[in-house]
């Protein structure tokens, strides 16, 4: 999609740290890390947000947790621990409307989230 950033990602229209890649699914590092690890993992298909999943493409959810749960590994944290995020719309923090994963880990996390 036009400008949407991660799009642009996707396309390599601009530049981003890749940890994975593959047909569906690209993971890279957040451009403004929340902690020592900070991944997003995002459908390559441009879908706007965790509401706009549904029967058709909801096997997506799969290949993203395949690809947090090898991330985790790689990363050391799988057996630490480590979060999933998925913020949503304006009151959940989404600020880029194409779906994303955070995944976030290497420091011990606070709850309840700020
Ligand atoms: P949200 O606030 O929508 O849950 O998360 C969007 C995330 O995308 C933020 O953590 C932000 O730092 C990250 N982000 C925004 N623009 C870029 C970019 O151009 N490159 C990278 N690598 N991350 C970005
Ligand atoms: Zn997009």
């Amino acid at each position: 999609m036009m400008d949407c950033v991660f799009c642009k990602i996707i396309n390599k229209e601009i530049p981003a740290k890749i940890a994975y890649e593959d047909d569906q699914v690209i993971a890279f590092h957040d451009i403004n890390p929340q902690a020592p690890i900070h991944l997003l993992i995002i459908p390559k298909k441009h879908i706007a947000s965790i509401m706009e999943i549904d029967e058709e493409n909801g096997g997506l959810l799969k290949e993203i947790v395949r690809v947090a749960q090898n991330l985790a590994k790689e990363n050391n944290i799988d057996k630490k621990g480590f979060r999933l995020v998925v913020n949503t719309g304006e009151e959940g923090g989404q600020t880029v409307q194409h779906l994303h994963f955070h995944l976030l880990g290497g420091r011990f996390l606070t709850w309840p989230p700020g």
